[in-house]
């Protein structure tokens, strides 16, 4: 669950991000973040796993208030949160395998788990064929399925994308985003921001537009809107 109470951003340089948000999004629910460029849609999802903090109000994640989390727990908050990234972020020295295996090893589990771990999401994701290539020798769609295993592999409760298909193509943009349906049908949360209008409009989920650090619509069946 992630609740955000009279929440405010404002960034160091006095811009104000986030402008009085309230919201209550419940586990298992797929939820789209929408609106124009520099309307906040970033900073407000950056806000759920603690890469930015707000500057004042209240956000509950799974039950953590993030204003009382020690700098100590904020690991193990990220651990409880996947995070999916436009441009992936994945480790260019290592391969697949590695990257799925690096968040498994950084929490010291022992390496047998680890391998079925790693295996059962790179065959989620339909790239355990893959697993000894470099992120280089992948098309933009494999990296990112490798970085949605990645993301994964915790079991989160919770899974944050930011643009996931903005640099794919149309067809793969598609394949992603059954990807993230399957694991939402699983029962793992999903925030997503997107530009992606006709997704958006396909998948009939959650839509809450963001303009000028406030949210100014929230549909359960919503449509993307009039944004570029
Ligand atoms: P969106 O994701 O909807 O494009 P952002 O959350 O990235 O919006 O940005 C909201 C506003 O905050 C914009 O005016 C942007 O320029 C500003 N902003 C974003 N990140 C920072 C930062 N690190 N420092 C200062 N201003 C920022
Ligand atoms: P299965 O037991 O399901 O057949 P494998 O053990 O053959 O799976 O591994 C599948 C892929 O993962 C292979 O490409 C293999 O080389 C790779 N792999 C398995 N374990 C590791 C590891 N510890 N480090 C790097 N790659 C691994």
């Amino acid at each position: 669950m992630i609740e955000m109470s009279e929440v405010y951003k404002t960034y160091p340089n006095g811009v104000l991000a986030i402008n009085g948000i309230d919201i209550m999004i419940n586990q298992g629910e797929f939820v789209y973040v929408v609106g124009p460029s520099g309307a906040g849609k970033s900073t407000f999802i950056k806000m759920m796993y603690r890469e930015e903090k707000p500057s004042s109000g209240k956000i509950v994640i799974n039950g953590v208030d993030l204003s009382q989390l020690k700098e100590s727990k904020v690991p193990m908050l990220r651990r409880s949160i996947g995070v999916v990234f436009q441009d992936f972020k994945l480790l260019p020295k290592l391969t697949v395998f590695e990257n799925v295996a690096f968040a498994l090893e950084v929490i010291g589990e022992n390496p047998k788990t680890i391998k079925k771990r790693v295996l059962d999401v790179l065959d989620l994701v339909q790239l355990k064929h893959k697993a000894r290539f470099f992120p280089d020798e992948l098309s933009g769609g494999e990296q990112q399925r490798v970085s949605i295993a990645r993301s994964i592999v915790n079991n989160p409760a919770v899974m944050i994308a930011d643009e996931p298909t903005g640099n794919l193509d149309p067809d793969t943009s598609w394949e992603i985003m059954h990807l993230f349906e399957e694991i939402n049908n699983r029962g793992t949360t999903i925030v997503m921001a997107t530009h992606n209008k006709e997704i958006v409009n396909t998948m009939k989920k959650r839509v809450i537009a963001v303009e000028d650090g406030k949210i100014v619509r929230d549909e359960a069946r919503g449509e993307y809107g009039i944004y570029d």
